[in-house]
C-alpha cells in the first residue's frame, strides 16, 4: 500500500492588520499549493477566521496582553508595543510546536512579517530556519533601510526645510525628500528604531517580496545587493492565490450599483483599513467628486472619521453632495470592485496592496497618500508607471474636480489607462508558469525542498 506523504510544516506569523493578513494569506495559499502544511501564529487582536478557504490551514492565537486602547495609537506605535508583548508567547508557541512535531510534518521555515521582528528571537534561539516577508516592495524596503542609518538631527532640519522637501533625493531617483516613508505622526526616533529592526534580518535565509521585477526591477536588485540573502520577488500574490481574508464585512449592494453604472465611468474611493480623513476634506471631496460630474463608490471605514461612529458627524450637506451620483459604504469587496468594467478610476491612499491590486486590473489612481511606504507607491503610480496623478497639498474641491475628469474624461485618462493595462499584462504574464514572479516562488520552494530534504 503506498503511504500517505505527509507534508512539511510552515509557520506564517502574519501583522494583525488587513494590509499584512491579505498577502500574508494570499503567501500561505501559494506555499499550500506547492505541497506544504500551514499553521498561522495570530495574536488576538485582529485574528483571521479559519474559514473553508483554510480549512487546511492550523490557526494558533498567542495572547498579546494589548489592552484595547493601544489599537488608537497608530500604527507604528502599535507595532512597537505588540513586538514588545508577543515576544515571549511566540517562543513559547513556537516550543510546543517542536516538541509536538513528527519527523514528517517538520518545521520547514519560519515565514514572518517583517514588522514581527521580535520572531528573530525564537527562531535565532531554536534555530529553525526563517524567512522574512516584506508586504510592502523593494523601493520602501531601500528607503527604510536608509532611514535607519540617518542621522535623525540633520535629517529633521532638512525635512523642515520646503526647498529640501521638493528636491529629488540623490540615489533614490525620482523620489523627493517628501516622498520618504516617514511620518507626521510619529517621531522620527521611533520610526528610526522600528524600521532598523524590521531590515535587520537578523537568522532569516531569505526576503520574499510581494512585488515583480516588471515593476521596480533596480530597487530589487539594489535590494539584493544590500543583502547577503536571495530576494524573491513573488508577487503580485493576489493574482497567484486567491485567499479571501476580510477583517471587516463587506457590503456587495455596491456590485449591483456597479452594474446599473455606465462602463470605466465611476471613480472607486478608498484609504484602506487604517486611513483617516477630517470632515473639511470630506466635504471638500464631497464637493469636487458631485461637480465632476461622474459616479463615485467611496468607502467609508466606521471611526475613520475622527469622532464619528460612521457619518453621522458629518453635516447634512454631506448627504446632498452625495446623493445625486455617490454610492457611500463601509466596507467594499474591493478586488472584484477594481475588476467590474464599470471603474474607470481609482482614489486611494496608495497602500501597497491595494496599488498591486489597481495595477493588476488596469485602472488608473488618483494618489492621496497619507503616511509611510504610501508616499513611495504614490510617486511610482505617478511618475515611474505614469499611470494616475497624485494630489499634494491641501484637499481643495476644484483640484478634486480636474483630478477625476482627469482620469475619466480627459485624453490625458485614456492614455494613463493604456498604460495601466500595459503593466496589467505584464504582471499577468510575472504570475503565469515561466513568468519572473511564479519562477521566483519556484527557486524560493525548491531551495526549501532542498534544504529539508
Ligand atoms: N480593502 C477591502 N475593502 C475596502 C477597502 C480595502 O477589501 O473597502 C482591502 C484592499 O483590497 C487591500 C487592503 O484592504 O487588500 C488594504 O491594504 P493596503 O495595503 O492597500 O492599505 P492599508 O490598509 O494597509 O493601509
Amino acid at each position: 500500500m503506498e503511504k500517505t506523504k505527509v507534508k512539511k510544516r510552515i509557520v506564517l506569523v502574519p501583522v494583525p492588520a488587513q494590509g499584512h493578513v491579505t498577502p500574508m494569506m494570499q503567501l500561505g495559499k501559494a506555499l499550500y499549493l506547492k505541497g506544504f502544511s500551514i499553521t498561522v501564529v495570530q495574536t488576538q487582536y485582529n485574528r483571521v477566521s479559519s474559514s473553508k478557504d483554510f480549512s487546511d490551514f492550523q490557526f494558533i492565537t498567542i495572547p498579546d496582553s494589548l489592552p484595547d486602547s493601544l489599537i488608537n495609537l497608530g500604527a507604528l506605535q502599535f507595532l512597537i508595543k505588540l513586538n514588545q508583548t508577543c515576544e515571549a508567547s511566540f517562543k513559547h508557541c513556537l516550543g510546543q510546536l517542536l516538541q509536538e512535531q513528527g519527523n514528517d510534518d517538520a518545521i520547514a521555515c519560519v515565514v514572518y512579517d517583517e514588522y514581527m521582528y521580535f520572531s528573530k528571537a525564537a527562531v535565532k534561539e531554536f534555530q529553525i530556519p526563517s524567512v522574512v516577508f516584506s508586504t510592502t516592495n523593494a523601493t520602501a524596503f531601500v528607503c527604510r533601510s536608509f532611514l535607519a542609518k540617518v542621522n535623525a538631527d540633520k535629517f529633521l532640519i532638512d525635512m523642515k526645510d520646503s526647498e529640501m522637501q521638493d528636491k529629488v533625493f540623490a540615489g533614490l531617483h525620482p523620489l523627493r525628500y517628501k516622498d520618504l516613508p516617514t511620518s507626521a505622526f510619529v517621531p522620527l526616533e521611533s520610526i528610526i528604531k522600528i524600521y532598523t529592526e524590521t531590515v535587520n534580518i537578523g537568522t532569516a535565509s531569505a526576503v520574499i517580496i510581494n512585488s515583480a521585477s516588471c515593476l521596480e526591477s533596480l530597487s530589487l536588485a539594489r535590494l539584493q545587493q544590500e543583502l547577503d540573502v536571495p530576494v524573491y520577488p513573488v508577487g503580485p500574490l493576489h493574482i497567484a492565490a486567491t485567499a479571501p481574508s476580510s477583517l471587516l464585512e463587506e457590503d456587495r449592494s455596491c456590485i449591483e450599483w456597479l452594474n446599473k453604472q455606465k462602463p470605466s465611468s465611476v471613480i472607486y474611493i478608498s484609504l484602506g483599513s487604517l486611513g483617516l480623513m477630517e470632515t473639511k476634506d470630506v466635504l471638500e471631496m464631497a464637493q469636487g467628486l458631485k461637480n465632476s460630474n461622474q459616479p463615485f463608490l467611496w468607502v467609508i471605514r466606521p471611526g475613520s472619521i475622527p469622532t464619528s461612529e460612521w457619518t453621522e458627524s458629518l453635516p447634512d450637506e454631506f448627504s446632498e453632495l452625495v446623493s445625486e451620483r455617490g454610492y457611500v459604504v463601509k466596507w467594499a469587496p474591493q478586488m472584484e470592485v477594481l475588476r467590474h468594467s464599470a471603474v474607470g478610476g481609482f482614489w486611494s491612499h496608495c497602500g501597497w496592496n491595494s496599488t498591486l491590486e489597481s495595477l493588476g486590473e488596469g485602472v488608473p489612481m488618483i494618489c492621496r497618500p497619507i503616511t509611510g511606504d504610501q508616499r513611495v507607491n504614490a510617486r511610482y503610480v505617478e511618475s515611474v508607471w505614469r499611470i494616475g496623478v497624485q494630489l499634494e497639498g491641501e484637499l481643495e474641491k476644484g483640484t478634486v474636480e480636474s483630478a477625476v475628469k482627469s482620469l475619466l474624461v480627459d485624453e490625458e485618462g485614456d492614455e494613463m489607462r493604456k498604460r495601466a493595462i500595459d503593466l496589467k499584462e505584464k504582471l499577468k504574464a510575472s504570475a503565469r508558469n515561466g513568468g519572473s514572479s511564479c519562477s521566483s516562488l519556484e527557486d524560493f520552494v525548491n531551495s526549501l525542498k532542498m534544504k529539508t530534504s
